[in-house]
């Protein structure tokens, strides 16, 4: 029996279920080893963890503020300030969101009306897409090549147009482990000037980084005033379920933000905001053993995917490392419904993360959050490329 016509659904094209959940659940039903759905699977520091179960008891489960609670914003601002000398007032620029997912579509809702454009790249994390859409507005986009996943700037010259109202730029950068050279976010930056863009930049991968820096373009000439930036507690500290993200900025664009979080979710968990403080707070302690075991876990990957003879484009950042099947006549798809029943893996067909089908059709993306003894087992049930494909 058909559905109920859905005018979102429609709008979302395709984007009703996600790649993550599908392939989680065929993990689960075959009983493979899950690299697809980006999350460790050993759980942040015990310290943090404490901190939570420490607010809880202590009595801070009613509604939290609106903004997020004063000790986050403060701990946003101050982390701000010491990593990237972006001077912050907790007060007024900072707002803490359930997840940067939250805070990427509160910001979508806020500044997009209906038939407005947002420029960005693809492959790109699947929820711009839809954010997008559930306001209403449209996308033009600009593709990443491998293997160094530059872009040229003509072509984002050219991606920008009269409708065009933002740009939304992912570094680090998921699915691609990229991250944006000093070089490419100048440019970027001087774009967002000339054309009088807003800037929403999702960097909840600023600190799983192995090579390069990370930049924010908030930084950049000009850009403070129109750049909203986005990071994620979950992804620096190892607890993706806790879902803590905060956006900061201008306070006017900060505040508009705000308006869409408050109809969305109203507010986020108060006593994972206070375990998130007592982490951001104390400053690289808790993030370094994660980014130093995470840089480990992806040579461990990319190491043995490239001896088995898998084409590899080795990450720089993030938790995933991209692979190109084209060699088994497959595509990405296909590949990775097939992947658990050959030999007990799931991972992710990159291909979902375009919008032109043609593009990434045969690249698949690995999960190596995970742990040494679990990725061994992987590597040790995917063999060699050939045997499992028949290539
Ligand atoms: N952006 C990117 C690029 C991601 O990979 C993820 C993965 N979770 C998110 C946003 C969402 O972050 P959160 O869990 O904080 O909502
Ligand atoms: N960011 C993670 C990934 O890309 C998780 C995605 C999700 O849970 N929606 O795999």
């Amino acid at each position: 029996m058909p559905g109920p016509a859905s005018p979102l659904a429609s709008r979302l094209k395709g984007h009703t279920t996600t790649i993550f959940a599908e392939m989680s659940e065929l993990a689960a039903a075959t009983g493979s080893i899950n690299l697809g759905q980006g999350f460790p699977d050993t759980d942040g520091a015990h310290e943090v963890a404490a901190a939570a179960i420490a607010a809880i008891e202590a009595g801070a489960n009613q509604y939290a503020p609106g903004a997020g609670v004063p000790e986050l914003r403060a701990a946003v601002a101050a982390h701000q300030a010491a990593t990237y000398g972006i001077e912050l007032d907790p007060a007024t620029e900072v707002l803490v969101t359930c997840g940067a997912t939250e805070g990427i579509a509160a910001a979508m809702l806020a500044f997009l009306e209906p038939r407005d454009d947002v420029v960005m790249f693809e492959p790109s994390y699947d929820s711009y897409a839809a954010a997008v859409s559930m306001a209403g507005a449209t996308r033009t986009v600009v593709t990443l090549e491998p293997p160094h996943w530059g872009f040229d700037v003509a072509d984002l010259e050219a991606a920008v147009g009269p409708r065009t109202r933002l740009l939304l730029l992912n570094s680090p950068h998921n699915p691609t482990g990229k991250v944006f050279t000093e070089h490419e976010l100048a440019s970027i930056a001087e774009l967002c000037v000339r054309h009088d863009l807003l800037a929403v930049t999702d960097e909840v991968y600023e600190h799983l980084i192995f090579e390069g820096t990370h930049r924010p373009l908030a930084g950049f000439p000009g850009m403070g005033e129109r750049t909203l930036s986005i990071s994620s507690g979950g992804k620096t500290f190892g607890f993706t379920g806790w879902k803590v993200g905060w956006v900061s900025g201008p306070a006017p664009l900060v505040a508009a933000v705000r308006a869409a979080k408050q109809f969305l979710t109203y507010v986020t968990p108060a006593p994972f905001q206070l375990a998130i403080a007592v982490a951001l707070d104390a400053g690289s302690e808790y993030i370094e053993p994660l980014r130093t075991e995470l840089a480990a876990r992806r040579d461990q990957l990319c190491d043995g995917l490239e001896g088995l003879g898998w084409t590899l484009y080795r990450p720089a950042a993030t938790y995933f490392a991209t692979t190109d099947i084209a060699a088994s006549g497959e595509d990405a798809v296909t590949f990775c419904r097939r992947l658990p029943e050959r030999c007990g893996v799931v991972a992710i067909p990159s291909s979902v993360f375009y919008e032109h089908p043609d593009r990434g059709a045969t690249l698949v993306r690995f999960a190596f959050c995970k742990q040494a003894a679990v990725l061994d087992e992987a590597l040790g049930r995917l063999g060699d490329f050939g045997s499992i494909t028949g290539a």
